[in-house]
């Protein structure tokens, strides 16, 4: 099957999963998720499904991305805070249904070639940071809307704290051996309500840098 009828077909799973915003799937079907994927995965790339990246990272699930952005209610007039941009997949998912995207990664191998990708699909909105994401970006704080692509223990507190009254951030809590749920953090005047949205599957959210000394290999995953 060639690519376009894939992707129509990932579409159709996206709806039947219960994505109804109908400029998300515009969104999702503007973007080409075989330019994100190695080369060994070209073929599996419309296959409602995470896939390795490299680096023990994987590109999100589609499904997953669009239950997490439309739970971030976003709309073409807000800025946004990624947390974990990988290959940059969700990131120019956001790009088509926001004003603009701040995203960071940690490895500053898989943020380059998500670089790329951005450039190569003239998507000029999206501005990157290698860094450790759960420090967010306190320069463009307060933000409305952040997400976070990559699981953490409890509800990041920095992130929190860089919440606009009544922004909205959702993220994968919990761990490898507890269900992970999808929690959407909204900040009120006194503080902040927490939904639980539902379960889900994430690698974990890393404090910190990458050790480059010894640096795990491209090759591993
Ligand atoms: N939505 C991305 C998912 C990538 S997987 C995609 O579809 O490609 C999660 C990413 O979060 C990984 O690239 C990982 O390196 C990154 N990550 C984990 N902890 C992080 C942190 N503290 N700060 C920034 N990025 C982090």
């Amino acid at each position: 099957m060639i690519s376009a009828s894939k992707k129509v077909r990932l579409i159709l799973e996206l709806r039947q999963g219960g994505i109804f915003d109908t400029a998300l799937l515009a969104a999702m079907e503007k973007v080409p998720r075989d330019g994100f994927v190695p080369d060994a995965f070209r073929d599996r790339a419309y296959e409602d499904t995470a896939l390795p990246i490299g680096l023990g990272q994987t590109i999100s699930q589609p499904l997953v991305v669009a239950k997490m952005i439309e739970a971030l209610s976003v709309n073409d007039r807000v800025k946004v805070l990624e947390v974990g941009t990988g290959s940059g997949y969700q990131t120019v998912i956001l790009s088509h249904v926001c004003r603009r995207v701040y995203t960071i990664e940690r490895h500053r191998e898989l943020l380059r070639d998500a670089e790329a990708r951005f450039e190569d699909m003239g998507r000029h909105n999206i501005t990157t940071r290698a860094g450790d994401g759960s420090a967010g970006w306190p320069e463009q704080a307060p933000f409305t809307h952040v997400i976070v692509s990559a699981a953490a223990p409890d509800i990041p507190q920095m992130l929190a704290d860089q919440l606009a009254v009544g922004g909205i951030m959702i993220v994968p809590i919990g761990d490898e051996r507890r269900e992970q749920r999808i929690i959407k953090v909204v900040r009120t005047e006194t503080g902040f309500d927490v939904d639980d949205i539902g379960p889900v599957r994430f690698l974990p959210l890393v404090t910190g840098m990458p050790d480059v000394t010894k640096q795990d290999g491209r090759a591993e995953a």
